[in-house]
């Protein structure tokens, strides 16, 4: 399957959409602008693909929503070669809008099945993010510290070991919530001791869960 014309003009049309919704970081929308998402969904979605909805990629996991895919990368307010680690892989489309965003990603998936599709996908694409087999809920200590941490899962708690591997002045963006409904949390440590705490809105994710799935 190719990036055509087609696919491209739905692109354009969906980042009107989401610019439409709120999004106003040009940088984010361009990222958008550049991922082929199609490519990282079952071929028998494609036509899917450019609507601003979630979608089943396997292992009963989703494909985020572009706008929260973008409405999440814009809390993160990334800079340039930053160290950025990514809760729940899945299909890898978050991981390629944050490389985009030109950082450098580590992502953790749980679903063994997830995490091996993801990488054929993004090499494929050339993207090349750190890839790991794991439960994100304890985060990546040996590569700690982070400059911002993304849960692109719903979480009941707020993960300890994330806030641990966070640099002072990174943010953390995670889903915090019970299963239908989140609320969008941004946490920026501002010193070992002390966090700022703001909510962002309610959105619907895939939970977040302890352990390998196999
Ligand atoms: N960022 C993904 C969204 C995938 S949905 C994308 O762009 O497609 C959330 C993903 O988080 C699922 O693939 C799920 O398997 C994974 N997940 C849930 N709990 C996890 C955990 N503790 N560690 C790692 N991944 C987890």
């Amino acid at each position: 399957m190719n990036d055509n014309y087609q696919h491209k003009g739905l692109r354009k049309k969906l980042v009107n959409q989401i610019r439409k919704k709120g999004i106003k970081s040009e940088k984010v929308l361009n990222a958008i602008n550049e991922v082929p998402r199609h490519l990282f969904m079952d071929s028998s979605f494609v036509h899917f693909s450019y609507a601003d909805q979630a979608f089943p990629i396997g292992a009963g996991q989703t494909i985020s929503q572009p706008y929260t895919v973008a409405f999440q990368t814009e809390l993160l307010d990334l800079k340039s070669q930053e160290k950025v680690l990514e809760v729940g892989t899945g299909s890898g489309y978050q991981a390629a809008v944050l490389i985009e965003m030109g950082v450098r990603v580590f992502t953790i998936e749980r679903h063994r099945e997830l995490f091996l599709k993801s990488q054929t996908t993004l090499n494929s694409l050339g993207y090349k993010p750190e890839f790991f087999y794991g439960d994100g809920y304890k985060g990546l200590p040996g590569y700690a510290p982070f400059d911002k941490i993304l849960v692109t899962a719903g979480a009941t708690e707020v993960p300890d070991d994330l806030l641990c591997q966070l640099k002072v002045g990174g943010i953390l963006v995670v889903p915090l919530g019970e299963r239908n409904s989140q609320k969008m949390i941004k946490i920026v440590k501002e010193d070992d001791e002390k966090y700022t705490r703001t909510e962002h809105g309610y959105f619907v994710f895939v939970p977040l869960l302890k352990g390998k799935a196999g």
